[in-house]
């Protein structure tokens, strides 16, 4: 531990306190009356005895140990850690969106209804697919959601048989996980020198037990996976279907269309590319949208317009339907916040944010390719990916690199992902930094290089400026210690 401030157990004084309840003037009631005995503890545990100031204090200083977007740069590959404009937190916060009830009856919330019709509208016009559900909760949970839609095609269809999901080796962890989660076997195609789905392995590796094949386009290095026409061919041509992640959707917009390309099944992270806050682990959304043959299995229920009426409604009758996937309406502030950011922007606007977030991709991979390694050194798309530095001087490695760039003040980029490149730096810029920002991000990452020779050991001790430095992450994920412990009962 660095540089840690006193914690609250430490400046706790028996007896002090926030706030003082006025003496009672009347015979209290006895509490047992008021609660059951077995729900009343016999003493409270051990809790801080602080004043309100101190409290306060706690609190504000915790919330400065986190990093976000909002407090500095945050080039996380593959997350598109773009700004989230004030206006949709005004949006999202607006009474009458805030205050409604999910029990509510729907004749009741009809602008609420509206506005997610018009949504799923705006998703599938930038998507090129025919309707969308926006209950998924986040990107992976739109990959179950898509593939179970994908295996019940096939089933209804007397296609059951069908076991395999063809993954390519640069595809995010979630894909297999999620294809293996719904039963499938697991194909994984190997990328060629380019970086790309190798076409002629593909044309191999397809048959008729291929139930469907899940890319991301641009890919994980950042490259647009160019042959996609012949790879939906090739995947069509067998009977199985085109799942699009569409996590990188942020290189795209308005320029390209998944559903153009030949995918049947889509989803959006709107909390990466329609600009909502993440990170922490949510709350997100990941809105699946289908062609017109699959609209049929999208889970219940679907948001429809009675257009005579005027009058917005659930249709929960979808004959093939996988069923529900998520509770109420899904995560409604951030379908709020990316409508927002969809009108503010609108058609214009977001084809120039792709514009602009390739721009900064290929300017920042230009200016940091003299001191680290760049292997696809092509026109990259929204991100690309670095193969550690050129010169490690002695054995500095990624992680070395990452933890150093938090004392210049930047969250580091996504490291060691794709697996398939060795010391993987993956950066993605996004289109709401300056290049000012850009070109301080560059100073950072070339002094960063040049220490690796002159102090390596600055670099491998990195970080000094934070309270924990190089925590187990695996155990810090797997088993997290949310309170803090008084030292003598530490785990
Ligand atoms: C982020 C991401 C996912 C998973 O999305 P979540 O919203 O985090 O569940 C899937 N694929 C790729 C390529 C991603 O970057």
């Amino acid at each position: 531990m660095k540089k840690q401030r006193p914690l609250i157990f430490e400046i706790s004084k028996e007896g002090r306190r926030a706030y003082r309840l006025p003496a009672l003037d009347v015979e209290p009631v006895p509490v047992e009356k008021l609660v059951p005995k077995e729900y009343l503890a016999d003493s409270l545990p051990d809790l801080p005895n602080l004043s309100e100031l101190e409290v306060v204090r706690h609190y504000t200083n915790l919330s400065k140990l986190n990093y976000g977007i909002d407090s500095g740069y945050y080039p996380l590959g593959s997350c598109t850690m773009k700004y989230n404009p004030k206006l949709n937190e005004w949006a999202a916060r607006l009474p009458g969106f805030a205050n409604l009830h999910p029990h509510q009856l729907y004749g009741s919330v009809q602008g609420l209804l509206k506005l997610l019709y018009e949504l799923d509208g705006m998703l599938c016009e930038i998507a090129g697919m025919n309707k969308f559900t926006l209950q998924p909760a986040a990107g992976a949970h739109g990959e179950l959601t898509g593939i179970m839609i994908i295996r019940k095609y096939h089933e209804d269809h007397g296609e059951g048989h069908r076991n395999i999901i063809i993954v390519p080796d640069s595809a995010h962890g979630t894909n297999p996980a999620t294809a293996a989660m719904a039963g499938y076997e697991i194909l994984e195609i190997k990328s060629d020198s380019r970086g790309l789905v190798d076409v002629e392995e593909l044309r191999k590796a397809v048959n008729e037990n291929v139930a469907g094949l899940m890319l991301t386009n641009p890919n994980t290095l950042g490259l647009f996976e160019k042959d996609i026409k012949e790879i939906a061919e090739i995947v069509h041509g067998v009977g199985g279907l085109l799942y699009y992640d569409g996590a990188n959707a942020n290189a795209i917009l308005g320029h390209a269309r998944p559903g153009d390309m030949g995918f049947d099944v889509v989803h959006f992270n709107l909390h990466k590319t329609f600009s909502t806050p993440h990170g922490g682990g949510g709350p997100g959304a990941g809105p699946v949208g289908v062609v017109e043959k699959l609209k049929e299995y999208l889970p219940t229920p679907t948001i429809e317009w009675d257009e005579v009426e005027d009058f917005y409604y659930w249709n929960y009758d979808i004959p093939y339907s996988i069923g529900r996937m998520k509770d109420f309406y899904g995560h409604v502030g951030v379908l709020i916040r990316a409508y927002t950011y969809i009108l503010t922007l609108g058609g214009d606007g977001l084809y120039e944010a792709s514009t602009k977030a390739v721009l900064n991709a290929n300017y920042l991979s230009q200016k940091l390719k003299d001191k680290y390694n760049l292997p696809k050194d092509t026109i990259c798309k929204h991100e690309f990916v670095l193969a550690g530095l050129k010169n490690p001087g002695d054995g500095v490695i990624t992680l070395d690199v990452a933890k150093r760039l938090m004392d210049f003040g930047y969250h580091p980029p996504t490291v060691y992902f794709p697996l398939i490149i060795d010391q993987a730096l993956m950066i993605e810029p996004t289109e709401t930094e300056s290049k000012e920002t850009l070109d301080g991000f560059v100073e950072a990452m070339n002094k960063i290089a040049d220490e690796a020779i002159s102090n390596p050991e600055m670099l491998k001790t990195a970080p000094h400026g934070t309270p924990i430095g190089r925590p187990d992450e695996t155990l810090a994920a797997r088993k997290p210690v949310l309170s803090y412990k008084k030292p003598e009962e530490k785990l």
